[in-house]
């Protein structure tokens, strides 16, 4: 059996007409009452209780709305509990199949469901216990547990968890390549804070993957990516203290600043004053054909550096066209960023009516930037982002602070010494205009693609970047390419 992520793809091989001693292994290993779902084509007695076929239904498993899942899984299991998932991996392995799990289905090309024709799918969205403990600060969690219900239930204790800002994404996708949010600058990234895992190798074996047992997967698990080596079944993770109050100031332009504003969020961040400030601050920046919009958060109740950073940003700019300033309790603040608009504050209530979480149509790039993007390219992105009709927006985030103390050999995330990062992404309204929006995001990606690293964030995996090892892993491929060969020596 082999684990597979984005690329790791081959073994077209493997491709079968016939699941029979797959259906087989599988039912006589699993409890009954554990769902196994085939696509009905497969299926030699569909009307049996046994083999059921007519949920299968790939797309409702993953958050991304489009064309681009081609591929259909040999089964879809759903799995309970360790047990389950080192029952399916021993069939997988005896029968070669390739292995996908699936826990908040929220990768940005569905590689939850794989991208090999006939592959397995564990969906691990049941394994989704929260254990709070509140006096070693620590939380245990089952790999389904999707980030929402963490942020509220370590709030409850007067924690919370550095990780990012969609309540519907799973914890364990996003913990795997990294998991970068708002407290980064503050905290590092959700992975800086895993302190054990607990995984099913390719033998079906469960087992504890820390800093002393299995140090190289330990070090691999953290910044590399979902679906490589081992399914992870559950996580501990150091819980950090929540802000006392969240202090938002966003600041709104029309296009004709956008280039002034652009320029000063890049000379704020690479300036020696701000980079001195605490990592409390954070200054994002949205750009879109409309408009740009800089945000100053700041996560405490002190009022000082927040002033003087919103003075800074506003000395040398034209005067925004809208401001807002608010505050907020952080669970508010996290809903909100969640896009959930609703002001009850009952948000486990929010999370329990939304049990179908959205899907979305889009598409998205990332870039890290150590450097400020120059003057002549600034002119063509805002030249070819004035050129497309619809939805695009690039988000600025700084990529500094804590985070970038930590040692880049600590863990698998490569990029801990840039400053910035760019996410470029596109909403096409429909498939028609899918093509056309693809090919609008291209060229604003371009337009400033040789200013950047040419590195970027797995956890905004791109099928379509060239040379993907490099780009998500840079000097750390061979590292994990090792760890892989040591893996298939020892038959793990
Ligand atoms: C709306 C939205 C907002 C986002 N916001 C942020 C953000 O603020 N910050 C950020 O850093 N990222 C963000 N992301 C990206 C997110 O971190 C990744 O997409 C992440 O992979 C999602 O995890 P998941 O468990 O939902 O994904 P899945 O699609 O279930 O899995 C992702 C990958 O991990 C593998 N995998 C899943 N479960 C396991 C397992 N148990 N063991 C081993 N491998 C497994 C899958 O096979 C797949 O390759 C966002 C994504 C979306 C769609």
């Amino acid at each position: 059996m082999t684990f597979t992520t984005a690329s790791y793809r081959a073994n077209s091989k493997l491709a079968r007409t016939n699941n029979d001693d797959l259906q087989t292994c599988l039912s006589s290993s699993l409890p009954f009452s554990i769902r196994t779902i085939y696509p009905c084509s497969t299926l030699a007695n569909q009307n049996s209780s046994r083999y059921q076929c007519d949920h299968f239904n790939v797309n409702e498993l993953s958050s991304v709305r489009g064309g681009r899942i081609a591929h259909f899984p040999a089964v879809i299991v759903y799995a309970t509990d360790s047990n389950d998932v080192q029952n399916v991996v021993k069939c997988a392995t005896k029968l070669n199949y390739i292995i996908n799990a699936r826990s908040g289905g929220h990768s940005y090309e569905g590689y939850c469901l794989g991208s090999i024709y006939n592959n397995i799918v564990i969906n691990m969205e049941a394994i989704n216990y929260i254990h709070i403990n509140q006096y070693d600060g620590t939380g245990t969690f089952g790999a389904g547990a999707r980030i929402g219900p963490i942020y509220y239930r370590t709030y409850q204790y007067n924690y919370t968890i550095n990780a990012g800002t969609c309540a519907w994404m799973g914890l364990t996708g996003h913990a795997l390549g990294g998991g970068q949010g708002f407290l980064g600058r503050l905290h590092g990234l959700l992975s800086d804070n895993i302190l054990e895992m607990k995984a099913v190798n390719a033998q079906g074996e469960l087992i504890t993957i820390n800093k002393t047992h299995e140090p190289e997967l330990y070090w691999a698990l953290r910044g590399a990516g979902g679906g490589l080596f081992v399914v992870v079944t559950e996580f501990k993770i150091r819980l950090v203290k929540p802000p006392s109050l969240v202090r938002h100031f966003s600041s709104t332009w029309y296009p004709n600043a956008a280039k002034l504003v652009m320029q000063r969020y890049q000379s704020l961040l690479f300036d020696d004053q701000i980079s001195n400030f605490s990592n409390k601050l954070v200054l994002r920046m949205d750009v879109e054909k409309t408009h740009v919009e800089i945000s100053i958060l700041y996560f405490g109740i002190e009022f000082d550096e927040f002033i003087k950073t919103i003075l800074l940003l506003l000395a040398t700019v034209p005067t925004p066209n809208r401001i807002n300033l608010y505050e907020q309790d952080w669970l508010t603040f996290v809903y909100k960023m969640s896009g959930i608009d609703d002001d009850s504050g009952d948000h486990r209530q929010l999370l329990l009516d939304r049990l179908t979480y959205p899907t979305y149509r889009f598409k998205a790039k990332h870039l890290f930037y150590d450097r400020p993007i120059s003057s002549h390219s600034l002119d063509k992105f805002i030249d070819r982002l004035a050129s497309g009709d619809g939805q695009i927006i690039m988000i600025f985030i700084p990529w500094d602070g804590y985070l970038s103390t930590i040692p880049v050999d600590e863990t698998a995330f490569p990029y801990r010494h840039f400053k910035f990062g760019i996410q470029f992404i596109v909403r096409p309204n429909d498939e028609q205009h899918e093509k056309q929006q693809m090919n609008w995001l291209n060229q604003v990606y371009l337009a400033v693609y040789n200013d950047s690293t040419k590195h970027a964030y797995i956890n905004y995996i791109d099928r379509d970047v060239p040379n993907w090892m490099n780009v998500y892993y840079h000097t750390h491929q061979q590292r994990l390419i090792n760890i892989q060969h040591m893996r298939i020596k020892r038959g793990k």
